[in-house]
């Protein structure tokens, strides 16, 4: 939710965003126009990534404020079709039953999609997936955020169903809509969420003398949905410090991280390929061995021009199965 009693207009939100460049004069200018309700470049330049909601000091969300005018204005997505999107995803059967649990986890439809990643002692949990946990980020990404908030309490309701008192996020995107998202639609979540990141380090923890360092450099491809919750970051650098990573120093890390660009693709925007090249160069030039995704959207993404620069990308679980020797170095 933009909080505009909390904006001062300080531009910064704008100048930042590495997707457009524009000076501090022309970002006042446009905030202020936006906050009026009013269209402007921003909406069309800007690909979705929430990193202003991170860059903004003032914890204003102003990404929240872009992504509400982009559906009022159809920057990206018709009426219909966002309302076809939303059929595909939205779940009609009967719901099985939740395993109870004091603890489960979510995998949202990676499970479907990506079960080469859910493997080993670390996803050996009772685990609920599928289309009725779909967490419908795709939607502020898309230009459609209504679709977002209308679904969050239902998925919420449908986790709740569990019973646990803690539920792990396997996906980024559902720990930021059950962390920060939901709560700020006004929605009690009953249960904590907690981030794949946490779980890890303490699964590595549990597990400390099954550790072998694995001694490599590597660097960090941040999410999206991460800008979301800036809080829990922490827990990434413990992983790879458990693991005996290091994550190395480059420009596009952290607070200046670069987006997988795979938006792009999905809004039709523009070809993400000079981005994507400039983020694997970033890696490689300052000494990565690997690109470690948190993220299995930008393995998809950026699995082509990595490979084009002999980057090997490696999921974030995959480093801890990898040091516990679950899996090959
Ligand atoms: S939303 Fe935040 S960063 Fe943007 S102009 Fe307002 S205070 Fe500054
Ligand atoms: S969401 Fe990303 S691309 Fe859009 S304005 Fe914010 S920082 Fe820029």
């Amino acid at each position: 939710m933009f909080k505009p009693d909390l904006c001062d207009l300080c531009g910064d939100c704008l100048v930042e965003c590495q997707w457009m460049d524009v000076d501090t004069h022309q970002a006042i200018d446009w905030i202020k126009a936006m906050i009026n309700g009013e269209k402007t470049p921003a909406l069309e330049k800007c690909i979705t990534c929430y990193a202003c909601n991170e860059i903004c000091h003032n914890d204003a969300n102003p990404f929240d404020l872009m992504a509400g005018l982009q559906e009022k204005y159809r920057t990206f997505i018709s009426k219909e079709d966002a309302e076809t999107t939303e059929a595909r995803y939205t779940f009609t059967g009967e719901l099985k039953p939740s395993p109870r649990a004091n603890r489960v986890m979510t995998t949202c439809v990676f499970e479907k999609t990506d079960p080469h990643l859910i493997q080993g002692d670390i996803y050996d949990l009772p685990r609920i997936g599928g289309k009725p946990y779909f967490c419908w980020l795709l939607f502020s990404h898309n230009g459609a955020t209504s679709i977002q908030e209308k679904h969050a309490r239902d998925l919420v309701d449908r986790l709740s169903l569990a019973n646990a008192k803690e539920i792990v996020c396997f996906h980024d995107d559902c720990y930021a809509m059950l962390a920060k998202i939901a709560p700020g639609y006004g929605i009690d979540v009953p249960f904590r969420p907690i981030h794949l990141a946490e779980y890890l380090v303490e699964f590595l923890k549990t597990n400390k003398d099954r550790i072998k360092p694995l001694n490599i450099k590597i660097a960090y491809q941040r999410p999206c949905a991460s800008r979301h919750t800036p809080e829990k970051e922490h827990f990434v650098d413990e992983l790879f410090e458990l693991a005996g990573v290091k994550r190395i120093e480059r420009t596009y890390d952290r607070k200046k991280a670069l987006c997988c660009a795979s938006i792009k693709l999905m809004l039709g925007n523009d070809d993400p390929r000079l981005d994507q090249e400039k983020n694997i160069r970033d890696a490689k030039d300052n000494g990565a061995q690997a690109l470690v995704c948190l993220c299995p959207m930008c393995i998809q993404s950026l699995s082509g021009v990595a490979g084009e620069h002999g980057l090997p990308l490696i999921f974030f679980s995959d480093i801890a199965r990898m040091a516990l020797g679950e899996l090959k170095r």
